[in-house]
């Protein structure tokens, strides 16, 4: 019998999942929400919200699982010695896929001018093509990619941007930092799916900002600090930028005197674009947990030295 500690809000949505998710996986296991004796912890499920924070004295524990897929906010905590899993679901990126694919898609076919037609003017002018509307993605891991094949498969030209070189059949991907600015040149949608590193603070600076097609639009459903706000903000009064459509932020949530919130052209929601759903997150934890117990490698490792 394996004892794990679930440090996350939200165990009321897994209850009815997750045990049946161990016992199909073929696992024993007892799960508790409070650890008295942290000596006796065989797996942590873990949330940023969590109030854990000192890992040392889980000195039993095989592996913290973070429920999120950013880890930013565990990645670098010096207690943390345990191996350090993310969320990798395909219920979370069903998800992140349908936001990206819905915001795409308001921008390219124009919605709002016929939404919020005060005036009730009758404009008939009719969209581009897909196929006539470049989008870029900056990240190209799981999320990104999934994102732009569904874009793909709508036939906007895709090009993806990540850390390393990858051949995606039928999308245009570039890398490293050389390859940042032919990703961006053109694109009149860019969509954010980066992690939160030092490395991609600020990536949308006022340089790469100006490198988009005049009056492209940003969505960044990735993390707030991949974007310089102020930078953001004088491109959309410039008009370099038309539309900016955030999900994620510095500060989360947004206070209310910044300028996003009063500014016409920002779409503001509040990240929800894509949430770990306990539904099929169970299947990939128990998963984890038995190829751990069975000697296998963990999957979704985090790179500690990466931080992501
Ligand atoms: P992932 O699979 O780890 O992919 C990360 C991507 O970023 C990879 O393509 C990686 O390149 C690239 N990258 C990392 N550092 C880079 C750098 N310095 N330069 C260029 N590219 C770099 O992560 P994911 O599952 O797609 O998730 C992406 C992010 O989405 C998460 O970290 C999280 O912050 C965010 N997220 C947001 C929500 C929401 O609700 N808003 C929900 C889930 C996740 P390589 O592949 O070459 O390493």
């Amino acid at each position: 019998m394996i004892r794990i500690f679930f440090s996350a809000p939200g165990w009321a949505e897994y209850q009815p999942f997750l045990p049946a998710a161990l016992k199909a996986a073929g696992i024993e296991a007892e799960i508790v929400t409070e650890a008295p004796e942290p000596a006796s912890i065989d797996y942590i499920l873990y949330a940023p919200s969590s109030l854990l924070q000192d890992f040392a004295p889980f000195t039993r524990a095989k592996a913290v699982m973070s429920l999120w897929a950013g880890v930013e906010r565990i990645v670098g905590n010096q207690s943390l010695t345990q191996p350090l899993t993310r969320m990798v679901d395909h219920g979370l990126t069903e998800s992140m896929v349908e936001y990206v694919t819905g915001h795409v898609l308001r921008h390219h076919l124009g919605m709002d001018r016929h939404i919020l037609n005060p005036g009730h003017i009758w404009d008939p002018t009719c969209p581009p093509l897909a196929r006539q509307r470049p989008v870029t993605f900056l990240g190209n891991g799981e999320l990104g990619l999934a994102c732009a094949r569904a874009l793909q498969a709508l036939n906007f030209p895709v090009k993806t941007w990540g850390r390393s070189e990858k051949s995606i059949e039928g999308i245009a991907s570039h890398h490293g930092p050389e390859g940042l600015a032919p990703a961006l040149a053109g694109a009149q949608i860019v969509v954010t799916l980066l992690p939160n590193t030092p490395q991609t603070h600020d990536i949308l600076s006022a340089q790469t900002l100006a490198l988009t097609a005049p009056g492209a639009v940003i969505i960044n459903p990735g993390r707030g600090p991949l974007i310089d706000d102020q930078a953001l903000l004088a491109a959309l009064d410039s008009g370099q930028i038309s539309h900016a459509t955030l999900d994620v932020f510095r500060i989360e949530p947004l206070p209310q005197d910044h300028p996003f919130w009063a500014h016409p052209r920002v779409t503001i929601t509040p990240h929800i674009a894509a949430d770990t759903r306990a539904m099929t997150a169970s299947d990939v934890v128990a998963e984890n947990i038995r190829r751990s117990e069975a000697g296998l490698p963990l999957l979704h490792l985090v790179d500690r030295n990466r931080g992501y």
